[in-house]
């Protein structure tokens, strides 16, 4: 049979932290906490399997599922001298989620269950006579309980502002106010009596069904709730937008409750081992006396801060658990040494404090910002916990693609005024449009426009608008809120718990400090100091950063696969060169007719285009050979010593002509060139192709027109050789684009052959150069091998080869795509990161047949794949040398390509 069910506590457990797959990710560290000899309150894990199961299952638990939960719990009640559903010694639990991956809030929790009017008493004898305590922890239970296992789970969608949790908080709002009462500690025993029953009473006449009065009824109610949450909609986007798969299902963690809300002595906290917004070795966290774990994370009150050290704006009035609670912070302390010293990472935890005693509820891997993941890993690699290979690998390329975003420019920061304050919570700077609901934010990107999301608080359903956003700030919550959990993980700029923000969404106005916006105004945010401004700031690169030198330094010790740019201009290049680029891999030469400086060889371009003989075109193309000659050359200096890789132009030619409906450009364009407008039309209705991608363009254009060629072999050469003279050292590689087979190769080689010749005789230097193709057609990877007779190297152009593969059309396919992904017919935009089963496999075979051919064929890619992580790890398994991206992905290309190789060691 299988075993669903692992129990942890008593400083033993089950499980440990390599089982994430079958526990999840807080199940593993629950038991693993256990064996590190940690104060966990007993518990048990069901495992993902049973998730799985339990949806296979039609949504039903498998059969004998509750037998072994309830041999779990007998463990537990021996370990914890309680029992579930006793009249006398009631033990409570809580049913948790725990996925593999971290998903921080977007699954549901049920605490405080096993509460009922049988077990009541018994806890209010237990707890000393402390009735309050007891009727806030039931009418908590019967809050969560409703929201999550009566209305959520059993797939009720109550219309916008009528689910239950929101009707029960604003009854209990108007109970406060009706009382005057400030905050919720105020409320008494009585009160919450009456709260529970009313909240009872309208539970049934909202829902329809009693909230159950069972112990029994309410385990097996919970724990079928949290595996339901697996499939709610915010964990859905979730999981879309971070690549997690659907089967993987969540655990349930059953475990015994402690209370932080038990009076005075007791509190409840998150904490993180350093700092995760910085990456300094500090302690940070927040706490709050009196309260259960929920507020802290959902960012309604305000928490103090954990130690003096670490204090901000928000609580530096507000006293430290270091100074209220010295024994247990200094026990906190020793946890946090014990769980650095067995993860070697930095932590993020939970605990309560229960009537002056510590208890251990969570620990995970804690998530961070690009600037916190280098500082820490560095400094983790000074202590001697980990060893270089781990530094290269504790930072995502996301991670240091977000280093390598813009923050605001503090030169113009302090041209500006500070509004309001609030806690930094992501990293970066952020500079856009206000928008006040996630469909806002969604509805700017979509158009492309800079956008902050301001929202009262920190809630997960917002999940997908704060995607979109290119920056957040929120009224409430803490460094811990969700809200600010999740912005970190994605390194977005965030600022929470901000007071000085008042919303008014009937009017779509805000607030911030004395100054009014309506929603649309531009503001800025500095997300490393939690500063806003209420106008556009200038924002810098943070490049300069010398720790992402140190740790690029160590990412270039354990790469094997290089890595070029596609650049076609000096300053692009040197650009590309700064950020480490050891060549360039592609230098699309049409891009001198597009742009700054275009308007003379554009007309050049054209003259050679329009005309319709070869006489003048052959004229045409010599007064563009200067410029040709200039843009290579340029650029070619900048390169002195590395490879530049120029393609042989690839342009659909009518680009580069007015449209036929465009009469006013035709009529002046007819006027410059002294041809009559009939003829002009005439000459550009030759040029149409109903196919221009499958039409006249790259090697075609050389064949049908070689003197296009030729020009072009004697603008490089006569670059290299002047350079030559110059004593510069061009390393000149020269690729035939969209080849289809080797006789195409033959047909432009010959053509080299006799230019080069000419220029080496003109100049009396001996020009070496590198021949080579790139194979972006699939019919080239199949006679790659022919192909290598002539050519010494591939560049794999995946654009191409992507569109021609699966027949989508690079231009226009995107809404096409969009649908297939959201029907799961394809897992991801193919031109976006490569298909692994299909393009990928092409790109194998192409390495493998040029190879056989050739054995030290040289193979690289430039399609816009070689900026995607996930493809160059697949390119580097394939075997190819190098890859090449543009100019801004080249450090993050550099850490995919390290890290695949470290992965392939670790791997033996
Ligand atoms: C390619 O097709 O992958 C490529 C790099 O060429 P282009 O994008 O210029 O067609
Ligand atoms: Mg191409």
């Amino acid at each position: 049979m299988t075993k669903y069910v692992y129990t942890f506590g008593g400083k033993t457990a089950e499980g440990n932290a390599s089982m994430k797959n079958e526990l999840g990710g807080k199940g593993a560290n629950l038991a693993e906490m256990c064996l590190l000899k940690l104060p966990v309150p007993a518990g048990l894990t069901i495992t993902t399997e049973c998730c799985t199961d339990y949806y296979k299952n039609n949504c039903k638990l498998p059969k004998g599922l509750m037998d072994e939960v309830h041999a779990g719990i007998k463990k537990m009640e021996k370990i914890m001298g309680m029992k579930y559903g006793d009249p006398e010694n009631p033990l409570l639990v809580s049913c948790r989620s725990g996925a593999r991956k971290s998903m921080p809030g977007m699954m549901d929790t049920v605490l405080n269950i096993g509460l009922c009017s049988k077990t009541i008493p018994g806890l209010i004898k237990k707890t000393g006579g402390n009735e309050r305590f007891v009727y806030d922890s039931y009418r908590r239970l019967i809050m969560m309980y409703a929201d999550v296992v009566m209305e959520k789970a059993e797939g009720i969608e109550p219309a916008d502002g009528q689910g239950i949790r929101k009707q029960l908080d604003d009854m209990l709002d108007a109970y406060k106010e009706k009382k005057g009462y400030k905050s919720d500690t105020e409320l008494t025993a009585d009160d919450l009596k009456k709260l529970a029953e009313s909240f009872k009473a309208r539970i049934k006449k909202v829902l329809r069904t009693e909230f159950p009065d069972d112990a029994e009824a309410q385990l097996e109610g919970g724990i079928k709730a949290v595996f339901k949450s697996w499939n709610g909609k915010k964990a859905v986007s979730y999981r879309r937008i971070e690549g997690i798969p659907d089967d993987w299902g969540t655990a349930v963690n059953v475990q015994t409750m402690v209370f932080g809300n038990m009076g005075d002595t007791s509190a409840t906290g998150v904490a993180f081992t350093r700092n995760p917004a910085t990456g300094d070795n500090q302690f940070y966290g927040e706490w709050l006396i009196n309260a259960q774990g929920e507020d802290v994370v959902a960012g309604i009150r305000t928490p103090n801060p954990l130690n003096d050290e670490t204090k901000n704006e928000q609580n530096k009035h507000m006293p430290s658990m270091q100074k209220l609670m010295p024994e247990t912070y200094k026990e906190l302390c020793e946890v946090r040494r014990i769980l650095e010293d067995n993860y070697h990472d930095m932590l993020d935890i939970e605990f309560t404090i229960q009537d002056g005693k510590l208890y251990m509820l969570q620990c995970r891997v804690g998530k961070r910002t690009g600037v916190a993941a280098l500082t820490m890993a560095l400094d983790m690699l000074k202590e001697g916990r980990i060893d270089e290979k781990e530094v290269v690998m504790r930072l995502s390329p996301e991670q240091l693609d977000e280093l390598l975003h813009p923050i605001l420019d503090s030169t113009d920061e302090k041209k500006h005024t500070v509004i309001a304050k609030g806690l930094p919570a992501g990293p970066g700077g952020a500079v856009g449009r206000i928008a006040l609901t996630s469909e806002k934010a969604k509805e700017y990107r979509s158009a492309k426009i800079a956008n902050v999301l301001v929202r009262e608080e920190t809630n997960p359903e917002d999940v997908e608008g704060m995607r979109a956003a290119d920056g957040i700030l929120t009224a409430r919550g803490g460094m811990t809120s969700h809200a600010a959990l999740v912005a970190r993980g994605w390194g977005k700029c965030c600022i929470v718990g901000c007071d000085a923000v008042k919303i008014d969404f009937d009017k779509k106005i805000v607030h911030i400090g004395d100054k009014m916006f309506k929603e649309g105004d531009v503001i800025s945010l500095n997300g490393a100091k939690g500063w806003v401004y209420a106008e556009p700031v200038g924002m810098i690169n943070a490049t300069e950063n010398p720790l992402f030198k140190k740790f690029m330094k160590l990412v270039d010790k354990y790469r094997k696969m290089g890595v070029r740019t596609n650049a076609d201009n000096p300053e692009d290049a040197q650009n590309a060169i700064n950020f480490g680029a050891e060549g360039i891999g592609l230098f699309r030469i049409e891009h001198m007719f597009y742009g700054k400086n275009s308007e003379k060889p554009l007309a050049k371009l054209r003259n050679m285009i329009l005309t319709d003989n070869t006489k003048d075109r052959k004229a045409a193309l010599k007064e563009l050979e200067p410029y040709i000659r200039k843009a290579a050359k340029g650029t070619l200096k900048v390169l002195d010593g590395k490879p530049l890789t120029f393609r042989l132009m690839d342009p659909p030619l009518h680009e580069f002509v007015p449209k036929l409906e465009e009469k006013d450009k035709i009529k002046a364009l007819a006027k410059e060139r002294g041809m009559s407008t009939k003829e002009l039309v005439k000459r550009i209705a030759a040029l149409h192709e109903v196919n221009p991608m499958m039409g006249l363009r790259g090697v075609r254009l050389g064949v049908v027109y070689p003197e296009i060629t030729e020009t072009q072999f004697r603008a490089l050469f006569q670059a290299t050789a002047e350079l030559m003279k110059e004593g510069f050292d061009p390393h000149l590689e020269i690729m035939v684009p969209l080849t289809i087979n080797v006789k195409e190769l033959e047909h432009q080689k010959a053509i080299a052959d006799r230019v080069k010749a000419e220029i080496e005789k003109k100049f009396g230097v001996k020009i070496n150069y590198m021949y080579g193709t790139m194979i972006e057609i699939p019919r080239a990877t199949l006679v790659a091998d022919q192909i290598a007779s002539v050519a010494q190297f591939f560049s794999f152009g995946t654009n191409d080869l992507t569109q021609m593969t699966f027949g989508f059309s690079r231009d226009d396919v995107n809404a096409i795509v969009k649908d297939y992904i959201e029907e799961k017919i394809i897992p991801a935009d193919p031109f976006n990161t490569l298909d692994q089963e299909g393009v990928g496999q092409l790109v194998k075979l192409g390495v493998q047949r040029g190879r056989s051919q050739r054995a030290n064929l040289k193979c690289g890619v430039c399609g816009e794949h070689g900026g995607d992580p996930a493809s160059v790890h697949f390119f580097y398994k394939a075997g190819l040398n190098y890859v090449s991206c543009s100019p801004f992905r080249v450090p993050v290309a550099r850490l995919a390509a390290a890290q695949a190789a470290i992965e392939e060691e670790r791997a033996k």
